[in-house]
């Protein structure tokens, strides 16, 4: 038979570094590559979704001593609290990788061989200016008054052997990769960026060892040194789908290298130009999203404003992170994360659009006796090509606006229709459009709010459906009302 093999999407996030504990960061991140992973799942795709843990480095083995435990220790109990943090904000890994994992560790040893024998990898001298807080080098240029400008510290002057990997050998070819889209980079204000820095530098060879730190994995052919995170971190999307092993190919190249903008130029370059050296193909995509304020100021331990996203699911149910999170403010730019917004999202949108429209119909036709039947009528306001185009383009706040004139238009049906005074035939005609609009309408927020969706299915008395259910079709399921979807929060 032809046509029946599935056509694949692999996701990935960066995997975060376990010196701090899980914050709403890390899970905007996370929940918008969950909802890019579960769309193309109902699409009926074949879908491998990687996240995990970076866990190597000197500031793991400064951490882990400051709390009076071994490095694997600390990185055990941080990796279990990521770990936690997903299970409660209901993300839906295939794998969660570490890079303390042994077929990782093994892997990475590996490559620095395959570097080493066809001579990308050279020793030489590395001097510079080490910020331990950034746990790299900075360069003269990104001081400020002198001073790593994120830490706030005069780096140290440092100077050290150390193996280099030899980046600027595939400075021509990344940029043209990047130039014709073979690389693409999202958004177009991103790439802009990359192709001017690629135009107005030429890349450096990195260094990727050191002498000092003993936390890492060892240089294969000289235990004197680890390597730094550049062979290391990175190899994690290959060795997270099995890497050297063949079967990896089954989903290399990546379709979709989720990352946050700081990191997007070391991604685009030292990744990319790592894989071309391994003769392996470059990942087909990367979107780099923005960060959020918390209420207009910048997320700090010091400002003591940093969101604990497992508390908020706590409170508010994972759902509502969720739909607030993607919601809000367009995915690609910078917004602002603010509790009262976050209310006001959840009593207009989910208690009063969407959970008082379940209820509502749900009411309607446990009371009605007869078959329930009719013509569609409400598929005119389903916009299921807008909706796609959206999902495609990673414009979800986009995406979830179309879902909700979707449900908007259902809810004003009920009123147009003056439901209530109907009976017999003319009802049962709208119920009919009323159960399919619902049923359709709990596929698409699926994505988003899958325990919602899971509620709602049990309402009407259906199975979870998938993109190509979004018809409207005969109406087979046994409706059974349950309580309402939300509750609504006190501002
Ligand atoms: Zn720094």
């Amino acid at each position: 038979m032809i046509g029946l093999v599935k056509k694949k999407f692999y996701i990935t996030t960066p995997i975060y570094y376990v010196n701090a504990e899980p914050h709403l960061g890390h899970a905007y991140t996370t929940i918008a590559a969950d909802a890019i992973a579960r769309w193309h799942k109902l699409k009926g795709e074949d879908v491998f979704f990687l996240t995990g843990t970076d866990e190597h480095g000197e500031k793991i083995e400064q951490a882990a001593q400051a709390a009076g435990k071994t490095p694997k220790r600390f990185c055990d109990e941080i990796a279990k609290n990521f770990k936690g943090a997903w299970k409660a904000l209901n993300i839906s890994y295939d794998n969660f990788i570490r890079t303390t994992d042994v077929n990782h560790v093994k892997a990475v040893e590996k490559t620095l061989k395959m570097l080493h024998g066809s001579g990308y990898i050279y020793k030489g001298k590395y001097e510079g200016m080490y910020c331990v807080g950034c746990e790299r080098y900075r360069t003269e240029s990104e001081l400020v008054d002198g001073k790593c400008p994120d830490h706030l510290k005069k780096p140290e002057v440092v100077s050290e052997e150390s193996y280099f990997f030899s980046l600027s050998k595939f400075h021509n070819i990344l940029y043209q990769k990047i130039k014709h889209g073979d690389i693409e980079i999202k958004p177009d204000s991103r790439r802009n960026e990359i192709l001017s820095f690629l135009e107005n530098n030429k890349l450096e060879d990195i260094s990727i060892s050191r002498e000092k730190v003993k936390w890492g994995i060892k240089i294969p052919w000289d235990d004197s040194h680890t390597t730094y995170v550049w062979v290391d971190a990175f190899l994690n999307y290959i060795t997270g789908i099995g890497w050297p092993n063949k079967r990896f190919e089954e989903y290399w190249p990546a379709d979709l290298h989720l990352i946050g903008k700081d990191i997007l130029r070391v991604h685009a370059t030292i990744w990319p130009a790592q894989l071309l050296a391994l003769g392996l193909k470059a990942p087909k995509k990367f979107f780099a999203h923005g960060y959020f304020t918390i209420d207009g100021q910048k997320m700090s331990k010091t400002l003591g404003n940093v969101v604990d996203p497992v508390k908020l699911a706590k409170e508010y149910s994972s759902d509502a992170v969720r739909y607030y999170l993607l919601r809000e403010f367009p995915f690609g730019e910078d917004g602002n994360f603010s509790e009262r917004e976050f209310i006001l999202k959840i009593n207009g949108e989910l208690v009063a659009d969407l959970g008082n429209l379940i209820y509502r119909v749900l009411t309607l036709a446990e009371k009605f006796k007869g078959n329930i039947e009719g013509q569609p009528e409400l598929d005119k306001h389903l916009h299921l090509d807008e909706l796609e185009h959206y999902m495609e383009n990673l414009e979800l706040h986009k995406a979830i606006e179309t879902i909700w004139e979707f449900v908007r238009a259902t809810n004003k049906y009920i009123n147009i229709k003056e439901a209530w005074k109907l009976k017999d035939k003319e009802l049962s005609q709208v119920i009919y459009n009323l159960l399919e609009a619902c049923r359709i309408i709990s596929i698409l927020v699926s994505p988003f709010m899958p325990d919602t969706s899971e509620k709602i299915n049990k309402q009407l008395g259906v199975k979870a459906g998938g993109l190509k259910d979004c018809k409207f079709g005969e109406f087979t399921g046994k409706i059974k009302r349950g309580g309402y979807l939300f509750e609504k929060v006190e501002v």
